[in-house]
């Protein structure tokens, strides 16, 4: 790896130079030991995806579906998902004067997981001036660093208002089918709401962590109290509401909690604020750094000049992939590990005269070293029970898992009604009709809130997806040994297609909506060609997408798919990869920045150089 390298930021790698230190080795043989005891044959497979009986946690109990005649139309540009992806790529679109755009949900409304996802304490850990797309198109002022979710969500309605992309938009709709009709040159969509409409292009938005999944505990189905996941918060149980009100029903209750996540750990203050007992059932303890919050003043929000969001966002994802710029905008947690590798390998070059992979090691490693001794010691001065600070201790890498950032969630154990019930990296045995098991000792609840997560990976990668048929094949037919695209967006066979995601792209993970953004402004830029040149068919050329295809194909394994981690869906639940793992989450191999900027000279080039127009 050369400092060029180094500059663009591409050292998402777990080290495996031999540890010299002999507290490293220690402390590397703890990480191994916790790892050890949490592998799972199963991998990712323990979770239990939500059908039968457990399809009715997710209906949608925020909104009542509009009642409306069935469309038979024809649109431009047919979005799937009105989440960031889809809102950033309809405002693109409409930047771009394409103005006849659709999204479709099955939610009731735009936002996504943010439409979804109305837990209590639930907000952004990235902060929001990075986080929410089009603050300056929208002249919107987020009200902190860090926001909430009810803010986030209503910034996701401004930006359906503002680019007018509620018009045409069909929402608490289910797509059943999406099927290319070469005739015609058309896509046409059939869904649950007895839709038939064609559209000229599509472009696919669907999240990568949009479907809940629930943990696979023997006995779920049994609990006869009150059971919801975290994204169908059921505040008509619990009382309060997602502005923060006290969930007043909860005073006399005893709730549980599986799932100490970035959801978990956001839910337990109100939770444990509100009800009358609180047990969390841990597996194993996030990494919790400290979060700063504080309100963005409106006078010094005034002066940042036009323009400013891009700078912020190109300055937040240069450092928090390791590149260097002169001053950190962002400076948090996500920039912080960064900074520390950054400023110990500047160090080792100049008192070495010359930069080596070891001298990158050394420096990836005492920075992780340091980072995480801090957050461990982090626990120990917040906890008062020694016992429970020990439990609360992370001992792994920080960034084998989701590193989460709370000022209330440490505190939270230090409440007599607050019990961390610390499962030694097993997970909870047992749920039966009255509560759950842990270690032989039997926890009664009313109510038990999962905290369990989500399916990680594109809906078209799994056989769970809508089908989409292309020219000759449905799309999970021609991804069943992985993803194979241009870009990340395009793929040959299914022309006038286009993906809005984060695999074989940017896989910028630290601030999704980035990877939206851009994704937008390649998509509306294509579109606006084929429009202006009357082209019927965009389709990316096979010899160009085997060249990308080969180029994800060889970059090495990211963290995501480091083995040595603590088990996460970060590295596949600990399982090694296989080719279809790393096409499904693998990104360009020279990181994030470097596939932004190349992707901004290829849209400015106006050669459209791999797309085929006809
Ligand atoms: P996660 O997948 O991160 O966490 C699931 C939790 O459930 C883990 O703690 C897991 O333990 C635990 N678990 C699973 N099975 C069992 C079991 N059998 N017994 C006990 N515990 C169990 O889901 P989250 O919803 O927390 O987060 C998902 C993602 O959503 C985040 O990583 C983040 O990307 C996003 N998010 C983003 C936020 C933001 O600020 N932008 C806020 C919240 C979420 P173990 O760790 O051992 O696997």
């Amino acid at each position: 790896m050369s400092p060029a390298d180094l500059r663009r930021g591409s050292f998402h790698f777990f080290p495996k130079k031999a540890p010299t230190m002999t507290t490293r080795e220690e402390l590397q043989a703890k990480y191994r030991a916790e790892r050890d005891k949490r592998i799972r044959p199963e991998g990712a497979g323990q979770y239990i995806t939500p059908t039968g009986r457990f399809a009715e946690l997710f209906a949608d109990t925020y909104a009542e579906p509009v009642a409306r005649d069935a469309v038979t139309d024809d649109v431009e540009v047919a979005i799937v998902g009105a989440g960031f992806s889809g809102l950033v790529t309809g405002a693109r679109l409409k930047q771009a004067g394409i103005t006849d755009v659709r999204l479709i949900d099955r939610a009731g409304d735009v936002g996504g997981v943010w439409y979804w996802n109305r837990y209590p304490g639930a907000m952004c850990d990235t902060a929001a001036m990075v986080y929410l797309p089009l603050l300056e198109e929208t002249g919107t002022m987020p009200s902190a660093k860090y926001v909430p979710g009810y803010e986030i969500f209503a910034h996701a309605q401004k930006i359906a208002t503002t680019f007018s992309l509620y018009d045409n938009a069909l929402l608490s709709t289910g797509i059943n089918s999406i099927t290319w009709e070469e005739d015609s040159k058309r896509w046409r969509f059939l869904t649950d709401r007895g839709d038939n409409f064609t559209a000229k292009f599509i472009a696919l938005g669907t999240g990568p962590i949009a479907k809940p999944h629930l943990p696979g505990i023997s006995g779920l189905e049994e609990f006869q109290g009150e059971m919801f996941h975290t994204s169908r918060w059921n505040y008509n149980y619990t009382g309060g509401d997602r502005y923060g009100a006290p969930m007043t029903k909860l005073g006399d209750k005893k709730v549980g909690i599986i799932g100490t996540g970035a959801t978990g750990i956001q839910c337990v203050p109100p939770l444990a604020r509100s009800a009358g007992e609180l047990f969390v059932f841990q597996r194993t303890p996030s990494s919790i750094d400290v979060r700063n919050n504080h309100a963005i003043d409106p006078e010094w929000f005034a002066t940042l000049p036009s323009g400013w969001q891009n700078e912020w966002l190109m300055n937040f994802t240069t450092l928090q992939t390791g590149g260097f710029t002169n001053e950190d905008l962002v400076k948090d947690g996500w920039t912080d590990i960064s900074q520390r590798i950054r400023d110990r390998v500047v160090a080792l070059v100049t008192e070495r005269g010359e930069y080596t992979l070891e001298i990158q090691q050394e420096a990836y490693e005492a920075s992780d070293d340091e980072k995480m001794e801090e957050i461990r010691a982090r626990v120990e001065t917040i906890v008062k029970d020694r016992e429970t600070a020990e439990h609360l201790k992370p001992w792994y890498r920080q960034l084998c898992k989701r590193p989460c950032f709370h000022d209330e969630y440490l505190q939270a154990y230090n409440a007599p009604t607050v019990h961390l019930v610390d499962t030694d990296g097993q997970g909870v045995e047992r749920i039966d009709a009255t509560g759950a098991w842990v270690g032989g000792v039997h926890y009664d609840l009313d109510c038990l809130v999962l905290a369990s997560g989500f399916e990680v990976g594109n809906e078209h990668t799994k056989e769970s997806g809508f089908p989409i048929r292309g020219r000759d094949q449905l799309l999970t037919e021609r991804w069943a040994n992985g993803m194979e695209t241009l870009h990340g967006l395009h793929v040959n066979g299914f022309p006038n297609m286009f993906i809005i995601g984060i695999s074989q792209a940017a896989n910028l993970v630290s601030n999704i909506p980035h990877n939206f953004l851009e994704a937008g402004a390649t998509i509306a830029s294509i579109v606006r060609h084929a429009h202006d040149t009357g082209a019927s068919i965009t389709e990316a050329d096979p010899e160009a997408q085997a060249e990308w295809v080969a180029l994800i194909e060889s970059a090495g394994r990211s963290f995501f798919g480091n083995t040595e981690c603590t088990p996460g869906y970060y590295n596949n639940e600990g399982k090694a990869m296989g080719r279809k793992e790393h096409m499904n989450s693998a990104g360009y191999p020279e990181g994030a920045v470097a596939y932004f900027t190349m992707m901004q000279q290829w849209r400015e080039s106006g050669e459209f150089e791999g797309i085929l127009f006809a």
